[in-house]
Parts: C-alpha cells; sequence; structure tokens
C-alpha cells in the first residue's frame, strides 16, 4: 500500500508516525511550516464525549513517550450552566479549583465562576520537539500538490502515485482518507 499523507502539522505527522510503527513507509508533503508550532503544546485529556477521552488518553501515553511531558495540571472553567454541564461529563479529575490558583484570581471573576475541572495529570510539550520526533525516518518532500487525478497526485509537475491520501491540511474536518481500493473518502 501507498500511503501519501498531505501537510505535516500535528495530524499529518501523526499519522504518518502511526504508519512507520506498522512497517509502512509513507510520503509526507508538505507546503509551508508547520502550523501546530503556533499551539501552546497542552496535552490534556479533559473531553467530555467518551470515545474522545479514551483516545485523549492514548494520546497523553504516546506523547510521553516520544518527548519530555512537563507536568502542569489544567483547569477549565465554566461561567455558565451550558458549560458547567459539558464539564460535569468528564469522565476523570476533580471538579475543584485547586487553592493555590483559586488565590490568584481577584474575588469579582472568582464568583463568575459556577465550575471547574482540573486534571492535574495533563501537561505540557515542547512542540516543535514533538513534530521532530514524529517525523523522525519520514520520508517528506516540500511541495504544494496541483491536482489529483485518480490514483495519482501532481506536485511540481511530478506524478505521486498513491493507494491512500490522507489529507491533514488543517481545514475543518483536519482528516479525510481518500482510499483508491473501494474509492470512498472517510473522515
Ligand atoms: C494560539 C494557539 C494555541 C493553541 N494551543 C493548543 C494547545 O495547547 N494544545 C492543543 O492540543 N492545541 C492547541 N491549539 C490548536 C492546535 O494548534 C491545532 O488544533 C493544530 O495545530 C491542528 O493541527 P493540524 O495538523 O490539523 O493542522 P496544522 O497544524 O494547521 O497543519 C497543517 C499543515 O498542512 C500544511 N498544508 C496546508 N495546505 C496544504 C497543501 N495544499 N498541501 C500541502 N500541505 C498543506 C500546512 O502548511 C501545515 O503544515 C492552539 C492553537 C492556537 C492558534
Amino acid at each position: 500500500m501507498k500511503f501519501v499523507v498531505l501537510g505535516a502539522g500535528i495530524a499529518g505527522l501523526s499519522v504518518a508516525h502511526a504508519l512507520r510503527k506498522r512497517s509502512y513507509e509513507p510520503l509526507v508533503i508538505a507546503s509551508g511550516h508547520c502550523a501546530t508550532a503556533n499551539g501552546a503544546g497542552i496535552v490534556s485529556s479533559q473531553f467530555w464525549q467518551s470515545d474522545l477521552y479514551a483516545h485523549a488518553i492514548r494520546s497523553q501515553e504516546i506523547i510521553s513517550e516520544l518527548v519530555t511531558a512537563n507536568r502542569c495540571g489544567m483547569v477549565q472553567i465554566a461561567l455558565n450552566g451550558a458549560d458547567a454541564q459539558l464539564l460535569s461529563l468528564i469522565p476523570d479529575g476533580a471538579l475543584d479549583l485547586p487553592k493555590a490558583l483559586s488565590k490568584q484570581f481577584c474575588s469579582k471573576f472568582r464568583s463568575r465562576i459556577i465550575a471547574s475541572h482540573f486534571a492535574e495529570n495533563d501537561f505540557w510539550i515542547e512542540n516543535m520537539q514533538l513534530l521532530k520526533e514524529l517525523s523522525n525516518g519520514c520520508r517528506i518532500k516540500e511541495a504544494r500538490p496541483e491536482k489529483i487525478e485518480g490514483s495519482a497526485l501532481f506536485c511540481n509537475g511530478e506524478r505521486v502515485e498513491f493507494s491512500h491520501l490522507i489529507i491533514a491540511t488543517g481545514a475543518d474536518p483536519t482528516l479525510i482518507v481518500y482510499s483508491t481500493e473501494n474509492g470512498h473518502l472517510d473522515w
């Protein structure tokens, strides 16, 4: 199978890394800088959707095997009832604001807080370091694709064949998989 990954942000490089772990040799096509490096680098498990929560916990495990995890804990604060309801759905963690953090807020802001959720195992990482580790050993081609024709992508006039095209260019939805085996697009 020939995997081509479009986009070298956190999404594209994570897919490439996962494919390499399964002994595939994906080709990553990247245009410009990796936008992920703009992120704050927080790796949180605070998701209220149960399927995302399980993936987030797994991501924390994988990422902390690749780069130094600087444990900081992270708190989410709800200032209205709807957000408080979502926070109450997060499977793990405490619903209290850590006292040390609470002391930093002025009383006016503290009085507006309806609920909070603190995950002490959340951490931050160096974004560039993570991207470097994820791309370790990957074939990366700097180009901007011009068109797709059947099972081929054209970049800078060159034809690149694929069986699976993973589009992770930062748009929403961020990850699209196009397979020439069934001709389907999967989100
Ligand atoms: C200020 C800020 C702070 C943030 N902090 C955090 C945080 O702490 N934790 C967290 O989890 N998230 C954070 N985020 C969100 C996070 O940065 C994004 O969710 C993440 O970058 C999305 O990754 P991505 O790979 O989908 O897209 P991107 O990082 O945007 O990567 C897309 C890549 O595709 C390339 N590309 C685009 N078009 C093409 C094309 N036609 N051909 C080839 N390549 C192409 C781009 O050059 C880029 O390299 C933050 C965002 C911002 C703005």
